[in-house]
């Protein structure tokens, strides 16, 4: 197995040996599979640049259609986002699906509810394939929390019409009790809970994908950073410090690490990376456990600086924002804990054990890319903080995208890459931003 290579800006403090972020995923993980170092380049169809859920699960629908595919990734399978995140599994995207249809009519709403539901499925089907048991993924649902009455009211009216305007049945409004049962905090005016939804473990899952496809001998290529990607005659050349590949397509899907390493170039000013981060408390007593989260769903907020939080074994795990920058901060870590605190005061007691954070990748309009930049190299990204499903399904029909084909993906594509205005700008536009949502959300508004 090729080593893996220590990444460069986002070796966070705080991070394990090479790069790696020291998070409690990491700590559970499975043992890292061998996935066989740089051979298996005869004869590949496509390079997949990437090797987070989006590029492994492309990998998986190449071999479907017959092709042979390798993933090329710059540090190591999960090392991305993909390794790194909540495992919340929700349909949700980040706008409501009502907004969708007033914006763009029933049709295009509906599919777009539909594919929520379809990314769900296909993280449920590949967990099925591959025998991932380790990933325990469990279908518990996820309680959306509301911070504020407007909250709650638009949460409630979103509801009713995804049941009555889209069949949905999948939701059930809880009330401010009710809520406060469920999540053993008080902080909330009541909720809605999602039924197809549920909770991973994301860093299982990212290896066990990985390790299914190489028992269908697909070649996985880590600490290979694509460093140049050409068209070159018939066919497009991808080159990296380990070894060059020539191949006749190329998906890249680096979502919010596209800036690491010269050969995604094309894709970087897409989207905005922002960092998320997380903390994970110490085991929690029996009595907190008993009260805390004590259904095991995944939980998130309505804020628009979006908090969420999930049980894992006996620990408690709260995400939010975190530091605006290339680094992380042990402000940030600071202020997310004294969220926590301030959600459930009871868990001032207990010991923050892992700090950690990743890249999640914003576009303007909140909504995922998937398609193709010319005849031979396409894209999938974009996931705007909510990725588990959608990218497990999107790297499906991107791979589809990369044949040719047009799947009907509503918003999300086939579309042309849409690059964000005064990309430059955007570290103070997002700081500036997000202290604006802030103020929002302290207001209640
Ligand atoms: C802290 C955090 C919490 C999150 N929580 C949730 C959650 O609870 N629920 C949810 O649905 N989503 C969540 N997300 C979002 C979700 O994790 C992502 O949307 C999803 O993992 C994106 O997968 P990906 O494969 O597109 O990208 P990634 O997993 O980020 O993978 C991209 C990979 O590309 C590699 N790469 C970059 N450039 C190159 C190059 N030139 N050559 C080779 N390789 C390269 C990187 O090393 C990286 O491994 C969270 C994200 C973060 C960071």
């Amino acid at each position: 197995m090729v080593t893996t290579a220590a990444p460069g800006r986002d070796g966070a403090r705080g991070a394990s040996a090479a790069g790696w972020p020291a998070s409690l995923w990491m700590e559970t993980a499975r043992p890292r599979p061998a996935l066989g170092g740089t051979g298996g380049q005869d004869g590949v169809d496509v390079v997949i640049v990437g090797g987070g859920y989006t590029g492994l699960s492309a990998a998986q629908r190449f071999v479907e259609r017959g092709l042979r595919p390798l993933i090329v990734e710059a540090n190591g399978i999960g090392w991305g986002a993909s390794g790194r995140n909540g495992g919340v599994v929700s349909p949700k995207f980040r706008f409501a699906i009502p907004a969708i249809a007033r914006r763009h009519g029933l049709d295009v709403a509906r599919r777009m509810a539909e594919l929520g539901h379809e990314a769900v499925a296909a993280v449920e089907e590949a967990v099925r394939r591959d025998g991932i048991d380790d990933a325990d993924l469990t279908m518990t649902g996820n309680l959306r929390c509301a911070h504020s009455q407007s909250a709650f009211d638009a949460l409630k009216a979103e509801a009713r019409t995804m049941r009555e305007d889209f069949g949905d049945e999948t939701s059930r409004i809880l009330d401010r009790d009710e809520v406060a049962e469920e999540t053993g905090s008080a902080d909330f005016i009541g909720g809605v809970l999602v039924s197809h939804a549920g909770l991973i473990h994301p860093l299982n899952y990212a290896l066990g994908l990985a390790e299914g496809l190489r028992g269908r001998g697909v070649g996985i290529w880590e600490g290979a950073p694509a460093t140049s990607v050409r068209q070159d005659g018939s066919g497009v050349v991808v080159e990296t410090p380990v070894g060059t590949i020539r191949a006749n397509r190329v998906l890249l899907a680096t979502n919010g690490y596209s800036d690491i390493a010269p050969g995604t170039a094309a894709i970087r000013r897409s989207v905005i990376p922002f960092r998320s981060a997380m903390v994970a408390t110490g085991p929690l007593s029996e009595e907190l456990r008993a009260r805390l989260l004590r259904h095991g769903r995944s939980y998130s907020e309505t804020r628009r600086m979006m908090r969420w939080f999930r049980p894992y074994r006996d620990r408690l795990i709260f995400g939010g924002r975190g530091a605006f920058g290339k680094n992380d901060s042990q402000a940030a870590f600071g202020a997310l804990e004294r969220a926590m605190h301030r959600v459930f005061p009871d868990l001032r007691d207990v010991p923050v054990t892992h700090r950690w954070s990743g890249l999640v990748a914003m576009t303007l309009d909140a909504v995922p890319q998937v398609g193709r930049l010319d005849d031979r190299i396409s894209f999938a990204l974009g996931y705007n903080g909510a990725g588990i499903a959608m990218a497990s399904l999107m790297g499906r029909y991107a791979a589809d995208v990369t044949l040719g084909d047009r799947p009907d993906l509503a918003l999300l594509g086939p579309r042309k890459l849409s690059n964000v205005p005064f990309y430059p700008l955007r570290e103070p536009a997002v700081r500036l931003t997000a202290g604006w949502y802030q103020f929002l959300d302290t207001i209640g508004r």
